[in-house]
């Protein structure tokens, strides 16, 4: 039997790879594989926690350290067809404005603007709702009464039903009979013929070919796959991002009974300007965990200037090294949201969300944060700062890949995931993933009809 051969290879079936067939399948008749290295589940629970808590959806091999006063903990990916949209928080915020202007700045990128973004996110915008009215719990009662310009949070869910990216549009390409899904496929390796990118290879030694490979297996397996492959461009593994979050939790009063455990947020912008984009987000938890009496408010920095960097660690194994708070303007905002936070939270009625004990307990601790002076509090956040598993920038466009998201100098090979952020997005991340993996897809339609 000859070899298998198709138009297109995704490698990777989370956000980016399901939005990229989705686009593909509706603009052009090429023939595609994609290899997920999880399962396919035929439908996601909407709590984050019961959607992780599932067996073999998730994958925690990768080590991550904050920074270099931290310890190491587990960084938290999906390993599940949906990807991150299967089991994430739901919150669906587009990147603002100014981010894509930003992104023009970098060499080559002003096909990026605003302008030219706004009608690829309108096509891939995930439905939402806003839940949190219908089901007000404590911590998100505490949240509207601390702090009155709070905002409920648009979440990927319609009917209760989890909006993933492994939903309506992909069952629709599924369907279409030119697209092969082949879950419980991690591939292991990229192949060249000289510098073009010709076929994947899997743990058993199969091989598969295409015209065009597009790594979608997200911002810490694509670039490890391609230095596993023999790739070594510039810049390559490096540039990492991700927010840098805090979380301050207590036992609640009840038990969370909901299905929707963040439900509320603070956009925090220092100058008052409208449109500015958000510097930090305060969110209501009603859940911080799988124990659902646990629940928190979270502080984390969205308009970040720290950069990573992905290190090989031995026996084939890697770490993130986020770096968090390096860059001065990161430790300052963060410590001016937190001194902020903890005053408010230190005055705020924190008995009405948490048991007596812990809301005590929470009051004190935010009074002597809000009293620490600026050495101590820098050394606090260093300590305690954590990410919100939003990593990305670590193919970056316009350094190790085109404007396009093509692989610099290999014909052949592309990449669509959230790796290609030249700067991480002052919002969450899904939507702007999703969104770049469409407009990617439509470059490689080009690219193949050309
Ligand atoms: C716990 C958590 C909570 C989050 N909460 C939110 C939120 O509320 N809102 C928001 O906007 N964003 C959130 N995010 C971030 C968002 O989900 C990600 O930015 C997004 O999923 C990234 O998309 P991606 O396609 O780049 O990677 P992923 O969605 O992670 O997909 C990568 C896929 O590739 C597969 N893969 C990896 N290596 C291989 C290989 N070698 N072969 C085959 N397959 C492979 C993986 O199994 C995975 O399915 C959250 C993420 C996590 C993990």
């Amino acid at each position: 039997m000859g070899a298998e051969r198709v138009d297109v290879i995704v490698v990777g079936g989370g956000t980016a790879g399901c939005s990229f067939v989705s686009h593909l399948s509706e603009v052009s008749d090429a023939s595609v594989s994609l290899f997920e290295a999880g399962p396919s589940v035929a439908s996601h629970p909407s709590n984050l926690f019961a959607s992780m808590a599932r067996s073999g959806v998730m994958d925690t091999s990768f080590g991550a350290t904050a920074n270099d006063k931290g310890d190491s903990y587990e960084y938290l990916q999906a390993q599940v067809l949906g990807g991150g949209s299967a089991i994430n928080g739901l919150i669906a915020l587009r990147g603002a404005i100014d981010d894509f202007n930003e992104w023009c700045e970098f060499d080559g990128l002003t096909d990026w603007s605003w302008e030219r973004v706004e009608r690829w996110f309108e096509r891939v915008d995930t439905p939402t709702s806003l839940i949190e009215e219908s089901t007000r719990q404590s911590v998100t009662q505490l949240l509207r009464d601390s702090w009155p310009t709070s905002l409920p949070v648009p979440l990927a869910v319609v009917g209760g039903l989890r909006q993933s990216s492994d939903g309506v549009r992909f069952a629709a390409a599924r369907a279409s009979g030119r697209v092969s899904i082949r879950t419980h496929s991690r591939v292991e390796r990229v192949l060249f013929d000289g510098a073009r990118a010709t076929a994947v290879e899997l743990a058993d030694g199969s091989r598969y070919y295409a015209t065009c490979i597009v790594l979608c297996a997200g911002a810490l397996r694509s670039p490890v796959l391609l230095r596993r492959s023999g790739v070594d461009i510039e810049g390559l593994g490096e540039n990492l991002q991700d927010h840098p979050s805090v979380m301050f939790a207590a036992k609640r009063r009840a038990p969370f009974s909901g299905d929707f455990p963040i439900t509320r947020y603070v956009p925090i912008k220092f100058e008052q300007a409208g449109d500015a984009p958000d510097v930090a987000h305060v969110l209501a938890y009603e859940q911080i965990d799988s124990h659902a009496e646990m629940g928190g408010i979270g502080v984390s920095l969205m308009d970040v200037y720290s950069r990573g960097e992905l290190v090989e660690v031995g026996n084939g194994k890697w770490k993130a090294d986020f770096r968090c708070l390096s860059d001065g303007r990161d430790l300052q905002a963060m410590a001016q949201v937190i001194r902020e936070t903890a005053t408010d939270l230190a005055s705020a009625d924190l008995g009405s969300a948490f048991e007596a004990g812990d809301a005590l307990r929470l009051a004190s601790d935010m009074q002597s944060l809000a009293d620490m002076t600026d050495q101590l509090l820098a050394e606090w956040l260093r300590s305690h700062v954590r990410t919100l598993s939003h990593a990305a920038g670590t193919c970056a466009m316009g350094v190790v890949c085109d404007a396009k998201g093509q692989v610099t100098d290999i014909d052949g090979l592309w990449v669509a995931d959230a790796s290609l952020m030249p700067r991480i997005v002052r919002a969450n991340t899904n939507e702007t993933v999703a969104m770049m993996a469409t407009r990617v897809a439509q470059f490689v339609a080009d690219t193949l009809g050309g």
